[in-house]
């Protein structure tokens, strides 16, 4: 790869709420020099025409699930105890061609939409593989998208997880749960090793990570053989904390004590650790990820559209969480639409008080999607920011868009105005992946027929578990929420004085 040189564009620092007229020289994937307008070449230089583009840094997702994409659009009314009940009818029958094409599909969105990169939490049942993992990473390393790929696992059903649930289930239906249940977790471990040991793709574009799923959906021990394969690999840890109220206060149960204390005490918190969501993270929860340096992926749609609640980000950068932002899963939080969570995350903010000086800034947001979720990712030293030795991610957005008539203030435009409508162009490592609003080399009629081919063939497939989700839903439906009926403070201290 040569040179490549963005002329006349409007590149925006996120930092200083500016957007002044400068060339971007990239040298490989690598951003070289960023200079005014007419800024030297050497010979040979390919020339992109950026005039009347504004330039930002490529969006950053800090968690999604690619196997979510064959879903989207399966379910309206469900909170998250429904959405992990549905989850065989969901992602049942998956082979390995499901787990590229649905891999796929949501790259080629979040691309469309601005994104460059992701923390992509994959599911494969029962057993992650060398094999599925490399069918995903070359997914994302085919079409030019840089990804963390993490199986998410546990060593416990959530019919096992939720204190009673199994209980209140009649004895027919408990029998067929007791089936739902991942490898056992020394087998999952191993499974891993070994995936990541016969790990083959660039890890500056696709690396991996590990992903046990909800803490007490995994032993303790299960919890320190992730971790203990993160210290190995050097990898990053995601796990899904504060979720949901009935997630918060199952967890009170299983532990007494938080998911994050909890956390803190097996010792695995660290700035290689991703909280998930953090809706229900009380202050010393967020003072203690804070104090290792860890993250929270802030995903703002998905917590409104599963009804976990509205995440208190002002309270977690007090306490110096490291703040990213996300899509989640197109089953939980359908679109793939870094703008919008972008919107969502600014919105969620201003809506929880009168204080409006707690209220997150856009430029606190923007920062988040971009150098906060680069740092969720471990890519924190080299994407997420426009600047000389970084990589060049860039989204060229068209200024004669709507969105931006007129142009008024960059920063605020770009968390409130922008949609994704006026994405033209799209750049990872210096390659061009989308091009006048199109994805470089995608036949996306072709991939509309293997999707469509997939739903119909995974719709009959899922006949069985479809019917068991029906048998199920009134009698999770009614159990879990009755968990947590009380204000959870009072679930919390309650639980103490106990
Ligand atoms: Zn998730």
């Amino acid at each position: 790869m040569g040179f490549t040189v963005l002329r006349g564009g409007r590149v925006l620092d996120i930092a200083a709420g500016t957007a002044a007229p400068a060339d971007i020289l990239v040298d490989g994937d690598t951003i070289r020099e960023i200079g005014p307008p007419g800024l030297a070449a050497p010979e040979g230089t390919v020339e992109i025409d950026a005039a009347r583009r504004l330039i930002h840094p490529g969006l950053v997702n800090a968690h999604t699930h690619s196997h979510g994409n064959l879903g989207k659009g399966m379910g309206d009314r469900w909170p998250l105890e429904l959405l992990l009940t549905a989850a065989p009818m969901l992602t049942g029958h998956r082979g390995l061609d499901d787990l590229r094409l649905s891999a796929q599909i949501g790259a080629i969105e979040m691309m469309l939409k601005g994104c460059t990169a992701c923390y992509d939490l994959f599911f494969e049942w029962p057993v992650p593989t060398r094999e599925g993992m490399a069918t995903v990473a070359s997914a994302y390393a085919e079409l030019g998208m840089r990804a963390v790929i993490a199986p998410m696992v546990a060593d416990r059903s959530f019919y096992e997880a939720i204190p009673g649930l199994a209980e209140a289930l009649p004895p027919a239906l408990r029998d067929k749960v007791a089936t739902l249940r991942m490898a056992p977790g020394a087998q999952t471990i191993a499974a891993i090793r070994d995936a990541f040991d016969g790990w083959t793709a660039d890890r500056d574009l696709v690396r991996p990570a590990v992903a046990p799923t909800i803490p007490h959906h995994c032993s303790d021990e299960f919890i320190l053989g992730c971790a203990g394969l993160a210290r190995d690999f050097g990898v990053g840890l995601h796990s899904h904390v504060a979720e949901s109220k009935v997630q918060a206060v199952a967890s009170l149960k299983v532990y007494g004590k938080t998911q994050t204390a909890h956390l803190d005490a097996l010792g695995v918190l660290g700035p290689h650790f991703t909280v998930a969501h953090g809706v229900w993270l009380d202050p010393d929860d967020m003072a203690r990820l804070g104090d290792h340096g860890a993250s929270v992926a802030h995903n703002p749609g998905s917590n409104m559209r599963i009804g976990s609640g509205l995440a208190d980000t002002r309270a977690m950068l007090e306490r110096r969480v490291n703040l990213g932002i996300g899509t989640d899963g197109a089953t939980c939080a359908d679109n793939q639409n870094m703008y919008e969570a972008l919107r969502l995350a600014s919105l969620v903010s201003k809506v929880q008080g009168p204080e409006w000086r707690r209220w997150l800034t856009t430029r606190e947001a923007a920062l988040a999607a971009t150098e906060g979720s680069a740092r969720a990712l471990g890519f924190g030293d080299r994407i997420g920011r426009i600047a000389p030795g970084w990589k060049a991610d860039l989204v060229l957005l068209d200024l004669d868009h709507p969105n931006w008539m007129p142009l008024n203030d960059p920063v605020n435009q770009l968390v409130h105005c922008e949609d994704g409508t006026a994405v033209d162009s799209v750049m990872i490592g210096g390659k061009l992946v989308v091009q006048n609003r199109r994805p470089v080399g995608v036949d996306l009629a072709a991939l509309r027929d293997r999707a469509e081919a997939a739903r119909e063939r995974l719709y009959a497939a899922n006949a069985d578990n479809r019917r068991l989700y029906e048998a199920l839903e009134p009698v999770v439906g009614s159990y879990c929420p009755g968990l947590a009926r009380m204000p959870y403070h009072v679930h919390r201290y309650g639980a103490r004085a106990e």
